[in-house]
């Protein structure tokens, strides 16, 4: 067996060999890579020895917290009995079999099949590719365009980044590619001006319909959007908004696709952000809860009005991923999905710890530097802000949100921050006093604002 490198030499190695997602290489050198060697419940640990509540969940993933020992003998017995086959060519495994019944199982009505990929921006090139292969086989070629929303965030692949709507991300790779169109997000705090956040949910909404006026409604395949909006920093929709989007959908018969890699598996208290908002998606990726992240997989659940016209128009769809429903992976989120449903997590975030934490949350509004803190079932979003009272923010929002992410975890709380907004996205699993401990955290970092004269 291979000796084990200490820790100096891992961070050597690291900086040597490895590229990082989403980080500043420069910066990494000089700062060294922080190694997470273990995990439990809620917490991770690094290779100091350090323990630090990890209130993101990973990357708002680790819905059923970390160390289920189940999910891990469930993936060991698969990986003993079948390590791999494929579902190419008509051929199935039992889990990734089980695993679409399972997820359709808790899904909206009318979304019964499931397409698998291994993550969430997979999950996204196949939506997109589906929704142009549907409208083409009901002798519809010309609609092709695909509306997004600005600040959006539907992963890194070249269509996942092209239809998020980060300017840094379309500036790398010459993004968006075409066919994609991006209209406003539904964000009041910053741009909903004099408007109550009721009209100003009405106002976004219909900026959908007057775009599909000046694309033509026949050249628009569909629209796309988080239910609430993750990485571009927990965005929550003023309540007017998913009903009116749903209404034009409808109306101008474009397919709706609700991106539910984040809310889905019970971050809103529902099964899925389309139950919370009430909505019928046409298609909707999903990945991340699905396993927890124990192993990768992802998919698209989609609705029997595409399922059907992918069965008798198309026939075959050319598409597909050697690892698609791969067999451990699905053994391990059917694992995951039983945990869930066993302890009754989804019912939790609803009834009990997601109305404990959103008051908890909601304190911090006392506090002078937060100008809003919102939340639905286990997903926080707070809104840092230079002067309450106007709205107005902070000019370099960046970096007031980093001063806050980093002194929380020096002092042992992990939490993301998105510009100027602080994001909370815990596992399902959190207790009473975990979220306690990271509204104490949180609070001291905001003093720490304010003794900096921020
Ligand atoms: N869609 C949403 C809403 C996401 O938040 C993410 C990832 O954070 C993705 C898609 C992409 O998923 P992945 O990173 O698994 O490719």
């Amino acid at each position: 067996m291979n000796e084990k490198p200490s820790i100096s030499n891992l961070a050597a190695i690291d900086a040597a060999h490895h590229i990082h997602p989403f980080s500043d290489m420069a910066e990494l050198n000089a700062r060294g890579t922080r190694i997470i060697e273990r995990a439990e419940g809620l917490f991770i640990t690094d290779s100091t020895g350090k323990k630090y509540l990890d209130a993101f969940a990973g990357l708002w993933c680790v819905n059923v917290g970390y160390g289920r020992k189940s999910i891990a003998e469930a993936a060991y017995r698969q990986m003993q009995e079948l390590p791999y086959y494929n579902a190419f060519f008509g051929t199935t495994t039992p889990p990734a079999t089980l695993l679409a019944q399972k997820v359709a199982s808790h899904a909206g009505p009318n979304l019964n099949r499931v397409f698998f990929t291994n993550s969430g921006s997979e999950a996204t090139d196949t939506w997109f590719r589906m929704a142009r292969v549907y409208w083409k086989a009901l002798g519809k070629p010309q609609k092709t365009q695909v509306i997004a929303r600005k600040n959006g965030y539907h992963g890194s692949t070249v269509a996942g980044a092209s239809l998020g709507g980060m300017k840094l991300m379309h500036e790398q790779g010459n993004l968006p590619i075409d066919g994609i169109h991006h209209i406003n997000q539904p964000y009041w705090y910053a741009e909903g001006e004099h408007l109550s956040p009721a009209e100003f949910g009405l106002k976004i909404a219909r900026e959908l319909e007057t775009k599909i006026d000046e694309l033509g409604e026949d050249r628009v395949a569909a629209f796309v959007a988080e239910p609430i909006q993750g990485a571009g920093g927990v965005i929550i929709p003023p309540d007017t908004y998913w009903p009116e989007i749903a209404r034009i959908c409808k109306a101008r018969n474009i397919l709706l696709v609700v991106d539910e890699v984040i809310c889905g598996f019970g971050r809103l208290g529902e099964w899925f952000g389309h139950q919370h908002y009430g909505v019928e998606p046409d298609l909707a990726p999903i990945a991340k809860g699905l396993s927890s992240g124990y192993l990768p997989i992802g998919g698209v659940l989609v609705s029997d009005r595409v399922a059907e016209v992918m069965m008798n128009e198309v026939g075959e769809f050319y598409h597909g991923f050697t690892y698609s429903g791969h067999p451990v992976a699905a053994a391990a989120a059917l694992e995951n999905i039983r945990i869930i449903e066993e302890e009754g997590l989804v019912e939790r975030v609803r009834d009990d710890i997601g109305p404990y934490f959103a008051a908890a949350w909601k304190s911090l509004e006392s506090h002078e530097v937060v100008g809003e803190a919102q939340s639905v079932g286990l997903m926080g979003g707070l809104q840092l802000a230079a002067d309450k009272a106007t709205r107005r923010r902070y000019e370099k929002p960046d970096d007031i949100g980093t001063l806050v992410r980093n002194h929380c975890l020096e002092n042992g709380l992990i939490l993301r921050a998105t510009g100027d907004r602080m994001l909370a996205s815990p596992a399902l699993t959190i207790s009473r006093s975990e979220v306690d401990q990271v509204i104490e955290t949180l609070s001291k970092a905001l003093d720490h604002l304010r003794e900096k004269g921020l």
